[in-house]
């Protein structure tokens, strides 16, 4: 196959033990998936559900990576997340069978331009300048799921220049991660590749230009970059 301009490389992960790549296909993120971090935001969990947004595949930024601080925004925050790989796909996915599609677990930063999205909802416009900007997706390498099982508890937790910033636990999540699958499996057809961001626990706040996030999922692992 010739194309008439240049084709830009598969975004991938590393994945621990394999001297080989994740390729990455979606990214889908879970919003307000933590009951503590709903109402830091201002929502009450009992009333409003979480819900999905995306971000594209090429605002990865691998682990140990500069996260490059962006235009147009003076309140970029953190939110530290379990991400969840697909290894298969499918439609209307059970959640009794939601499990055997994935292939792994890592630790990511769903990054947010908080300024640009509070008003992109006092607006009512798309969130996509808040939350799918260039380097919006940091993400350490994967752990599969054959070596680690499927995680249902232990901490998910960022420090910012060693002061510990998000503390929650997996156990918190309102969508567990096979209802999750099972939902989106009946919004859009996933794929091998996909990733989805399950949410983030309470603590968000803003980050500086020097400042070294380091957050880890217990059970998955760690990942750590700097904001330049
Ligand atoms: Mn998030």
């Amino acid at each position: 196959m010739a194309y008439v301009i240049p084709v830009l490389p598969t975004p991938s992960l590393a994945v621990e033990g394999t001297h080989e790549r994740f390729p990455i296909h979606r990214i889908y993120c879970v919003g307000r998936n933590y009951v503590e971090h709903a109402r830091e935001m201002g929502h009450d969990p009992d009333r409003e559900p979480p819900f999905f947004f995306m971000k594209p595949a090429d605002a990865i930024v691998t682990d140990g990576a500069d996260f490059a601080y962006p235009s147009h925004s003076r309140d970029v925050h953190h939110e530290l997340e379990l991400v969840v790989a697909l290894g298969s796909g499918g439609s209307a996915v059970p959640a009794s069978r939601a499990l055997d599609l994935i292939y792994g677990y890592a630790v990511g930063l769903d990054m947010t331009r908080r300024d640009l999205q509070a008003e992109a909802k006092k607006m009512g416009r798309p969130w996509d300048t808040g939350k799918a900007f260039d380097g919006s997706a940091p993400c350490s390498a994967l752990r599969r799921a054959s070596e680690i099982g499927h995680p249902t508890s232990g901490a998910v937790w960022l420090e910012v220049n060693g002061s510990v910033r998000q503390l929650g636990n997996l156990g918190q999540l309102i969508w567990k991660i096979p209802e999750m699958i099972a939902y989106l499996s009946t919004l859009f057809t996933l794929a091998p590749g996909d990733l989805v961001f399950t949410g983030t626990p309470a603590g968000v706040g803003p980050v500086e230009r020097g400042d070294v996030l380091r957050g880890g999922v217990d059970g998955v692992g760690t990942l750590s970059v700097r904001v330049v």
